[in-house]
């Protein structure tokens, strides 16, 4: 099949395929869209079972990110790569310097920045190489302390923001005494927990490993619940924190929350589960607006702005959720509907 036939091909400007056969490397960089700026994203590496899966994931990844900084209004295209390979067996410092030549010879269409099986070493590795390498010099957090290189605590406080504007669409202004299922407590989820708890929020907790769940417990009274247990809780609000597809036909007919306010990427099984959400009242906040915190930390750190104007722009994430819900309720739409027309309209004009 070509890349033109391929289901999840949708106007990408660019796919490339490369193969260093030195160094092993077998990659793709798909460009979505650029009308707002170079693309960003990040390079995965991944043991797909074969090429063709490779591909559905680059092209599907990167079009999430066009919409993902259209939404932050981030003067950015959407853009994603893939290295076909297992991280733990099958890296090396030559195949990460072979991805530097390859994202170079792209000329700064594709920023790459890190996802899964890529570390900050591996990007500092192929900045050797290339000039289109972001989130390596990160400088400082949005609360001024100093960057440990971890987009995480970016995209919890957005996430945050995002939650409490959510719930005071819905329910009430503040956090106080409103409960939250957390699915998920690594990198995001427990920081999430944090300013939840500052806030006088009752949480609800679960992973499929302990170390997470015993110190939120201590450390914020949380109750801790099974990974099963999570999704029908009579909480106030779900956060999906963990992997995508949480919000499928099974989980839909569990969930007693009237909120859904989390940090995974991808969370609706399909894009119909968004009209199931409203058809049963649950307010949901589409999953690429909430949890842009990192692309936006990795966009300040690049322009070499300053941690005021990085938190700043955070807190905006709360507004423009709310714009989406009112927008959304005056078309009559589901959430994530309206939200993807509202970033088609940026993305598609440029503006
Ligand atoms: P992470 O790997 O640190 O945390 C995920 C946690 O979920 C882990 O502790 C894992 O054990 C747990 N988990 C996995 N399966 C589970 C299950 N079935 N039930 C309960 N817990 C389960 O990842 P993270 O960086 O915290 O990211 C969390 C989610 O947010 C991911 O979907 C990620 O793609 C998305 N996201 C992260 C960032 C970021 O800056 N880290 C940015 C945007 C989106």
């Amino acid at each position: 099949m070509s890349v033109f036939d391929h289901p999840a091909y949708d106007q990408h400007e660019h796919v490339a395929f490369y193969h260093d056969i030195k160094s092993g490397l077998k990659a793709i960089i798909a460009v979505h869209n650029t009308n707002l700026g170079p693309s960003l994203g990040g390079c995965r590496m991944w043991p797909y079972a074969n090429s063709a899966e490779a591909l559905t994931d680059v092209l599907r990844l990167s079009k999430g990110m066009s919409y993902k900084s259209a939404m932050a209004n981030l003067k950015l295209g959407g853009g994603k790569s893939v290295i076909i390979g297992d991280p733990r067996k099958d890296k090396s410092s030559d195949m990460m310097l072979a991805m530097g030549d390859f994202i170079q010879s792209l000329g700064g269409k594709y920023i790459s920045a890190e996802d899964s099986g890529i570390a900050v070493s591996d990007l500092k590795t192929m900045a050797q190489r290339s000039s289109y390498i972001a989130g390596t010099h990160a400088k400082y957090r949005y609360d001024g302390g100093p960057a440990d290189g971890n987009p995480a605590p970016s995209t919890a406080y957005g996430v945050y923001m995002g939650l409490k504007a959510s719930v005071a669409h819905k329910l009430k202004s503040d956090l106080k005494g409103v409960s939250v299922a957390i699915q998920g407590l690594g990198h995001v989820g427990f920081r999430l927990a944090e300013h939840l708890h500052k806030e006088g929020a009752k949480l609800y907790v679960t992973d499929i490993y302990p170390d997470n769940l015993d110190k939120a417990a201590q450390q914020f009274g949380a109750t801790v619940v099974s990974p099963d247990e999570i999704f029908a809780l009579d909480v106030d609000v779900f956060a999906p924190c963990a992997l995508g597809s949480a919000i499928n036909d099974h989980s839909i007919g569990q969930l007693k929350a009237s909120v859904i306010a989390g940090a995974a990427n991808n969370q609706l099984a399909e894009e119909r589960h968004g009209q199931m959400l409203m058809e049963k009242g649950i307010l949901y906040a589409p999953d690429y607006v909430i949890n842009a915190g990192g692309v936006i930390d990795i966009y300040h750190q690049k322009q070499g702005s300053t941690a005021e104007a990085l938190r700043k722009h955070l807190e905006g994430l709360g507004d423009t959720l709310t714009e989406i819900y009112q927008k959304a309720e005056q078309q009559g739409l589901p959430t994530n509907i309206e939200a993807n027309k509202i970033a088609e309209q940026r993305f598609l004009a440029g503006v």
